[in-house]
This record gives C-alpha cells, structure tokens and sequence, in this order.
C-alpha cells in the first residue's frame, strides 16, 4: 500500500504502482453495491459513509473524520478549493505526481476534450501552443472517459492541437460517442487540412453522427494572409479542400474568422468570398481574440481595440446575413457593438473563463453580454462602457 502526502492533495492505501486512472465521482450512498466497485464517494456533509467505494474523496474539512471509514479504504483529501466537484463528474488521478484533473463536469455545458497536443498549423494566435511529444496516451484517457459521461450532455467538443492529426484513433474517439452517448451532439475544432484526404474525410462521414460539426478557421479570401496568420504554407488550398469535401459527403461545417490585426481590413471581401463559394457551409462565427498562448508572444502584431473594426465586422455580418447565412459573432462585449448587430451575438466564452471588468459595474445588460475571457486582462477595449438604466 501506498501513502502519498503533498501540501494540497494527500492519496491513502492505493496499491503501490497504480497507474493514472480515470474514475467517475458519486454523492449517491444508496448505489447498488456492484456499482460502487468503479466509482468514487464524495464524503457528504453529516451523512453516514457508506461502504464499497472504489474511493473515498473528502475536501479538508472533512477529513476530521477519516477514521469513520475502513481503514483499508482508498481515500483522497483534497483542498477545499475542490468544493466544485460533484456527482457525476469525471476526473483522472496521477498518483506520480499526486495530482487530479478534471476531465469532465456534469453541470457545465462547455466540456471539451484536448486530443492531441500536436498541430500541423503553428497560427499567430493559438491559445494551446503546439508541442511535438508523443501523447496518444490522450486517446486512451479520453476512451475511458467517454462511458462514464451523463447521457443527458447535451454537447461535447474536441480541440487540440489537430485533433485529426490522430487518424484512425480520433475516428474511434467519435464513433465511441455515437455508441456510448447517442443523444449528444459533437463540435470539433479542425483546421480542416487532413479533410482534403478524400479517405480520411469518407471515414469521418461514414461515422453517420446525428449531430457533428467541424469548426475550421478561414483567416482571408487571399491564400498567402491564411497561410501566413497560421504560418504554414499550402495552408489555406488544403483548408478550403477539406472543406469541400466535407459538404460533399453531407457533413456539418461551421467557418471561423478569429478578427486581429491581421484579418480585420478584409472582413467585408471574406464575408463576400464565403458568400459566393462557401454558401453551404452551416455557420460562420466571427470571434474575438483571447489572450492565450502565442497571442500573448505576439500582441503587437495582433491587437487591434475591436471599437476600431466595428465597420468592417458590420459590413461582414450585413453580406453573410443578406446571404442568408447563419452568422453568428463570439467574444464581443455588448457595449463595443452596434445594436443592429446584437441578434448575432451570442454568450460563446465558456462559463468557466467567464469575466467583467470594473467598468461593467452598474451594466443594465450584463446578463445578455458575453463579458471577456478571463485572460483579457491583459489587453482590452479602451471603449467598454456600461448600458442601460443601472449604469
Ligand atoms: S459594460 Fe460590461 S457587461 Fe456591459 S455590455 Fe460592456 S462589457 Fe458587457
């Protein structure tokens, strides 16, 4: 037996060896005894503990009461900072470096897998800055993780790196979703490249999912401004091949336009090209930059006060929208947008990057913005200024 012991997280008689594991948490003590072998007890305030678990989780303080337990029971005590975690959420535990991570949470609606820390693009603004390293070990994680999901999530999406960069492994990530939860609908975040591989793109096809989509960045109509924002040559000819294909075989697209000093001047002529050539795809969004990752190696290159493109995004969502496409606007405060373009935008950032700034205080409409990612205090508008009644 082993006894690990950190100043934030203590692990107690887990047999020596075990390897990282993935474990589902439970706060239910009537479980049927079988089914308590494979999950984890959050210890509950003043209830009695029931027995079988495969692991007892008690937030510090609770662990007063270590003791009301067998004293051969797996058991973890974790800072009090954990008092988020709850029933039926997902989380994998390295006893290498005694830490936890949460992979899935039951309550949120904005869980997403990272597949793969590789990319094949190395893009200006990347939030999750590529690396080379071996981590298909990702795979099996994310297999495990997959059939102990709710089968009420409505969503769950897949980003990377370039979670196509996996092949047949990130096929069988998805067919696993079909099978395991039927009802959920999947976004995965692609640069679309490995899409102009007309087997590849078939395989995604014949998965025959009810409901996924592939959101795939679109930076210029013009083929070098693509290439050059996701530094990689040919870029942009495969992109739009993906594409493509992938309208061809009957699949949902969403197109990204991440806006930055480099995009925002052909906003309006992107809006026209994706409206002449691109009509099909399913929905474009015209997102904001966050200031993750590599944006923040190259804010001078990339910042612009978005107050200072509102032209040419107005322009842009006017075209797409007289083309009747379904063009969305993400990462946009209220305040800094024309009221004509307030239908198109949504709450994209997700709930657990979530942020107002001092200046929302007061805001008549701040249950309606979207606010900033919590990264964006290192750089944002000069121009935010509260609305309405309150302010
Ligand atoms: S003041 Fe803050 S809450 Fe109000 S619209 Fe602007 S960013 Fe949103």
């Amino acid at each position: 037996m082993l006894t690990l012991g950190s100043s934030n997280i203590t692990v107690k008689n887990v047999a020596e060896g075990t390897g990282p594991f993935v474990i589902r948490l439970c706060d239910d003590a009537s479980l049927p005894l079988p089914l308590r072998e494979s999950e984890a007890y959050i210890i509950q305030p003043n209830q009695p503990i029931p027995e079988g678990f495969a692991l007892y989780i008690f937030l510090e303080e609770e662990s007063g009461r270590l003791d009301e337990i067998s004293h051969k029971a797996p058991v973890m005590v974790l800072p009090n900072a954990y008092d988020y975690l709850a029933s039926g959420d997902v989380i994998r535990l390295n006893l290498k470096n005694n830490s936890i991570r949460v992979l899935y949470r039951r309550n949120s609606n904005h869980n997403s897998f990272l597949t793969t820390e590789r990319c094949n693009n190395y893009c200006l603004m990347c939030s999750q800055p590529p690396k080379t390293a071996d981590d298909s070990w990702i795979v099996d994680e994310i297999l495990a993780t997959i059939p102990l999901i709710s089968r009420e999530t409505q969503e769950i999406g897949f980003t990377g790196g370039e979670p196509t960069i996996l092949g047949d492994d990130f096929i069988k990530i998805l067919e696993t979703c079909k099978n395991w939860l039927p009802n959920t609908s999947i976004h995965i975040l692609s640069n679309g490249r490995n899409f102009a591989n007309p087997e590849f793109a078939s395989k995604y096809a014949a998965i025959n999912h009810h409901d996924m989509m592939v959101g795939i960045p679109l930076y210029s109509d013009i083929s070098n401004i693509h290439d050059y924002v996701v530094q990689a040559d040919g870029a942009y000819d495969e992109t739009i091949r993906g594409i493509l294909n992938l309208k061809r075989l009957g699949q949902k697209v969403e197109i990204r336009v991440v806006i930055h000093k480099q995009t925002y001047e052909r906003l309006p002529q992107l809006a026209e090209f994706l409206a002449r050539n691109l009509l099909f795809v399913d929905h474009i969004a015209l997102m904001g930059l966050e200031m993750m990752g590599f944006t923040k190696a190259n804010l001078e290159e990339l910042w612009i006060d978005p107050a200072d493109y509102q032209l040419q995004l107005q322009k842009a969502v006017d075209i797409l929208a007289n083309y009747r496409m379904n063009v969305s606007i993400y990462n946009h405060q209220l305040c800094l947008l024309d009221r004509s373009l307030w239908p198109f935008a949504r709450k994209s950032i997700s709930d657990w990057k979530n942020e107002y700034m001092d200046e929302c205080t007061g805001c008549g409409e701040m249950d309606a913005c979207g606010g900033f990612f919590s990264s964006a205090l290192l750089r944002y508008s000069d121009h935010i200024k509260p609305i309405g009644a309150n302010a």
